[in-house]
């Protein structure tokens, strides 16, 4: 049951980390389902598909007053430059942006809807060759180039990243660490934690699916995407 599934994972979650119900390919049911059951942040990974499930699911989306807080998507797929326009007027984090070209973008559609869209760098440390992402040494050298300092319509607020995908704890376990080591490192130097409260706009490290979330709530994690432990395979 989606429900029981939120609630065995919400439980078991230290302080800080929060979950992302990755919908993609699940209907607009199972996601007032989840919603119902308090989740509130949901993850899609195609533009179109969240395009729709956001006319659908308009009414959980603003704010009531018997839902305090509203429902907010967070895009996680590969994004096409050309699909940022369907999305920027609404989606509240980006979890993928893996390149400057794309960034550029987000910030282009962002300033036409009058907002400003938090993005993460996708981090490439998987083994994989076909991932997406920047790699750290390219995450560093577009960070050290400043050129995200004009773009004044994103607000880039930590990094994402996917361990390889084997049953090899130890090598997913690797590829968090050196995910975490990049974000703290990105942290400090580009980021410091500022004011009273002691804290950064880059605060957010996207790592964690299905089967090695606890690995990486281990390794520093604050936001677990999870979808097929809630909603089951995916439907269509
Ligand atoms: C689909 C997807 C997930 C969720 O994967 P599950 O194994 O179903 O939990 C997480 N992150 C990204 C980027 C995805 O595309």
């Amino acid at each position: 049951m989606i429900s029981e599934e939120i609630h065995l994972i919400t439980s078991s979650l230290p302080d800080g980390v929060r979950l992302v119900a990755v919908s993609k390919y699940h209907p607009s049911e199972a996601i007032r389902e989840a919603f119902a059951a308090g989740q509130r942040l949901f993850g899609e990974s195609h533009a179109q598909e969240l395009q729709r499930k956001h006319q659908e699911l308009a009414d959980l989306a603003t704010p009531s007053a018997e839902a305090t807080s509203p429902l907010q998507w967070h895009f996680i797929g590969h994004l096409q430059t050309n699909k940022v326009k369907y999305i920027a007027p609404y989606v509240s984090l980006i979890h993928s942006v893996d390149s400057p070209r794309l960034l550029a973008e987000v910030d282009k559609q962002a300033q036409k809807a009058g907002r400003v869209v938090s993005c993460l760098l996708q981090l490439h440390v998987a083994q994989e060759e076909t991932k997406f992402g920047f790699t750290p040494d390219e995450a560093r050298a577009y960070l050290e180039s400043g050129e995200w300092q004009a773009l004044q319509h994103i607000q880039l607020a930590g990094v994402m990243a996917m361990a390889t995908n084997t049953s090899d704890t130890s090598r997913i376990r690797r590829d968090f660490h050196s995910a975490r080591l990049f974000f703290e490192e990105a942290q400090r130097t580009f980021f410091p934690p500022i004011g009273p409260d002691h804290s950064s706009p880059f605060s957010e490290l996207s790592m964690g699916m299905s089967d090695d979330w606890h690995i990486a709530v281990d390794e520093g994690s604050t936001l677990i995407r999870i979808g097929t432990r809630i909603f089951g395979e995916r439907q269509y």
